[in-house]
């Protein structure tokens, strides 16, 4: 049983959050007031919903959060994961891939590789330190990130992206230094369009630094050559014209990729999100609650699935903000 939802989308890729906590708070995703609303749940509860859905299709699992690695346990949790296998006739390993802000990943990159992990992406939003620290609101947190990069880099978990909110009037500036990281840390940055996800709600059209801009004020440092990517990709991609440096760019907002969104999500209290602008989640957590065996809880993803949300509506008037915010879905 593969899973297609009722636009004829394939879904392949599982994002699991495995805590609403973060040790981080930064300004375009928490006020800072709030804390952690939904709790997590026991990694054998995620490894179940895991395992039933790579029977389903699923290839690619991204852990997330919250701050993933504030759980304890996640080190053996992908050990488990990187057993299962995805079905097919050449049946592959399943790729399994971590977000996270870096703060701890300097003593976890090498432990996480050797479990299983193949690859990382750590969310980086300046490359000053003291502009960093305006942005997530923690002091001293840059030079931890910086050496969580290079622990990822040296352990080989590869493909290396550090991934870069970009809001105006906080980090527009920091594109160019951006690019420079990218060649000189061998890293592939990807510029972010800031979403309406924020606990604050301070979303506004004109906050938001547009794919355009970005590639606008890149080529006056370098210029940039599209390198062609596959259609379910959600960055566009961009390689510096000397061939030293990647960077990426994923535009929602001003280019929408939803006509081949992959994904679906589960949350850190076990509900299925079947897109981040969801205004409902689907509680699978509940049906595992109730004694279903796997082929019913299969069926009732299947079932979810067919809900998916053909397309999201940001900058429309009809636009209803999702009911979680971003924290709490796991990005
Ligand atoms: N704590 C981890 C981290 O910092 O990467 C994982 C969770 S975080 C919610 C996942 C990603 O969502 C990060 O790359 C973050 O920058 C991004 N994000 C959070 N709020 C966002 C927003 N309003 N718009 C766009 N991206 C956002």
């Amino acid at each position: 049983m593969l899973l297609h939802d009722k636009f004829g989308r394939a879904i392949t890729d599982l994002r699991i959050s495995i805590t609403d906590r973060c040790n981080y708070k930064c300004v375009y995703c928490r006020t800072g007031n709030e804390g952690a609303l939904y709790g997590d749940l026991p990694f054998e509860d995620y490894l179940r919903m895991a395992r039933v859905l790579v029977g389903m299709g699923i290839n690619k699992i991204r852990l997330t959060g919250g701050e993933p690695l504030l759980r304890k346990g996640v080190v053996e949790f992908v050990r488990e994961l990187a057993r299962l296998r995805p079905g097919g006739p050449m049946p592959e390993p399943l790729d399994i891939a971590l977000t996270t802000n870096g703060h701890m990943l300097a003593e976890m990159a090498q432990p996480l590789k050797d479990a299983g992990l193949t690859r990382v992406t750590v969310s980086m939003d300046a490359v000053d330190p003291e502009r960093f620290a305006r942005i997530t609101r923690v002091p001293n947190g840059y030079d931890h990130v910086l050496a969580g990069i290079r622990a990822a880099r040296r352990a080989g978990l590869w493909p290396l992206k550090v991934n870069c909110v970009l809001m105006r009037g906080f980090n527009e500036d920091q594109i160019i230094p951006f690019g420079m990281f990218a060649r000189e840390e061998g890293v592939t940055v990807r510029f972010i369009e800031f979403m309406p996800l924020e606990e604050g709600r301070t979303w506004a059209p004109s906050t938001v630094v547009t794919l355009d801009e970005i590639l606008a004020r890149m080529a006056e440092y370098r210029p940039l050559v599209e390198i062609p990517h596959a259609r379910s990709e959600t960055a566009r991609r961009y390689r510096f014209e000397d061939g030293v440096g990647e960077i990426g760019i994923i535009a929602p907002v001003s280019h929408p990729f939803c006509g081949h969104c992959s994904r679906i999500r589960i949350t850190s209290d076990g509900k299925i999100r079947t897109c981040l602008f969801s205004v409902w989640d689907h509680d699978l957590h509940g049906e595992m609650r109730r004694g279903s065996s796997d082929a019913e809880l299969a069926e009732f993803i299947q079932s979810v699935v067919q809900k998916k949300e053909e397309r999201h509506h940001i900058g429309e008037p009809d636009f209803v903000p999702a009911s979680r915010t971003m924290v709490h879905i796991g990005g």
